[in-house]
């Protein structure tokens, strides 16, 4: 008889867009003229950048010449791609990586999602409160958390939670945990940590043969000088620190999916001898028998990021987004609003005026004045009375939203 993996049962179900979803469709047919506003959502809106574009045509010509054609690539990414992200995202911060670093893949949330398997079945993981839900589910559908309590978390996750209490920036752990996934600049909160806050955990994980798995999808967006894109901007972070990147929000890749990840050959995990191993050469081992590389054509087109052109093409994006986030910012700060993020970030995090609950909120902003966001609570335990908007809409629905939220009776 086939059994299923019974951890899948511990999952509780896709409740978060679901229910927003039927939320929405609830009003929408109690009011079909609605002009419902979207500030929800996550994915980008604007397209892909004309060098990214140009780039697609001509790899795809050469895959219809024989001449130029191309079969299976090598699993971790063609080295004109790895050679590009070294000398332009690392090297200008002084970090220095070997190509054998750099993994290519087709996204972050797969790469963050399959690290827990070159980890042991034991491994005590520590999760920032709220979190991007993926890191969870992809332990608890390895085995690794027990069951979820009926206070929002499962039994064996360490929970660091980010509230105004700490300024939404979570604290060390206060028992033993191995791995610990952080994500600067955060989703969903926007916040972010200067290099002495990081240090204080680069420090942890070395002092307690820890792994930081650091989440960097968001590292465009940084605005100000005193913020570190990566973790191996701090010292000793190549120890203890695999480092995730992505395209997606970068340069609009939601759709076309290109991403990154770092495993410096130097971070290193033990066996249950005490014998360490090298973190690089297990992730080696899994891409390799796992993954298939991502296509010519769409690495070509990531590499296309690195010209002057693109260049300028992506950050002229990324400050359209980073205007909308500031629209949102002051214009929730004038309503009277407390906001967090937006400053280095595409998210903004704001608290729920008179101890609304998230799904309070998000029934009077729809209701009232019709825009959509996302509650808070579904981010995790810790994430209830805050609400998400973010700087993905375009401009128009950006400023429309903001005079309609400004108008809303607090
Ligand atoms: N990591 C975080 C924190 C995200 O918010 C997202 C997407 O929303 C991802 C990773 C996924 O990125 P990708 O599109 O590269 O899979």
């Amino acid at each position: 008889m086939a059994k299923i993996n019974e951890n899948y049962s511990k999952l509780p179900g896709n409740y978060l867009f679901s229910e927003i979803a039927r939320r929405i469709q609830a009003y929408r047919a109690a009011h079909p003229e609605a002009d419902i506003i979207r500030l929800g959502i996550g994915d980008v809106t604007q397209p892909l950048a004309p060098a990214v574009v140009d780039a697609l045509h001509r790899a795809v010509t050469e895959m219809g010449q024989a001449e130029t054609f191309r079969g299976y690539g090598p699993e971790q990414g063609y080295d004109f791609l790895i050679e590009k992200i070294i000398e332009n995202d690392y090297k200008p911060l002084g970090v220095q990586l070997d190509m054998d670093e750099v993994f290519i893949s087709d996204g972050a949330k797969c790469d963050t999602g399959n690290i827990q398997e070159i980890f042991s079945q034991d491994s005590i993981i520590a999760v920032t409160d709220p979190v991007y839900p993926v890191y969870v589910d992809s332990n608890v559908m390895a085995g690794r958390t027990g069951v979820l309590g009926a206070d929002g978390r499962y039994e064996r996750i360490v929970y660091l939670p980010c509230t105004e209490a700490n300024s939404l920036k979570p604290e060390l752990p206060e028992v033993p945990v191995d791995l610990i996934y952080l994500c600067f600049p955060n989703n969903p909160t926007g916040m972010t940590l200067k290099k002495d806050e990081l240090k204080v955990w680069v420090d942890y994980a070395r002092a307690n043969q820890a792994i930081i798995l650091f989440d960097a999808a968001y590292e465009a967006f940084i605005q100000e000088p005193d913020i570190p894109h990566s973790i191996y901007e701090v010292e000793g972070a190549k120890e203890v620190a695999i480092e995730f990147r992505s395209y997606s929000k970068t340069a609009g890749f939601t759709g076309t999916r290109c991403a990154y990840t770092v495993v410096p050959k130097t971070v290193m995990a033990y066996d249950s001898d005490g014998k360490s191993h090298s973190l690089n050469k297990l992730w080696l081992r899994r891409q390799t028998t796992k993954f298939n590389g991502v296509s010519y054509p769409i690495q070509v087109a990531a590499a296309a990021i690195y010209t002057p052109e693109g260049q300028a093409q992506i950050k002229s994006v990324i400050d359209y987004y980073m205007t909308n986030a500031r629209i949102i910012r002051e214009g929730l700060t004038q309503a009277g609003f407390k906001v967090y993020g937006g400053v280095n970030a595409p998210y903004i995090w704001l608290k729920t005026p008179d101890n609304l609950s998230s799904w309070e909120f998000f029934d009077k902003l729809l209701s009232e004045v019709q825009v959509v966001g996302t509650p808070g609570a579904g981010f995790g335990p810790s994430g209830e009375g805050y609400f998400r908007l973010t700087a993905f809409g375009s401009r128009e629905n950006t400023e429309r939203a903001m005079e309609r939220i400004k108008s809303l009776k607090l």
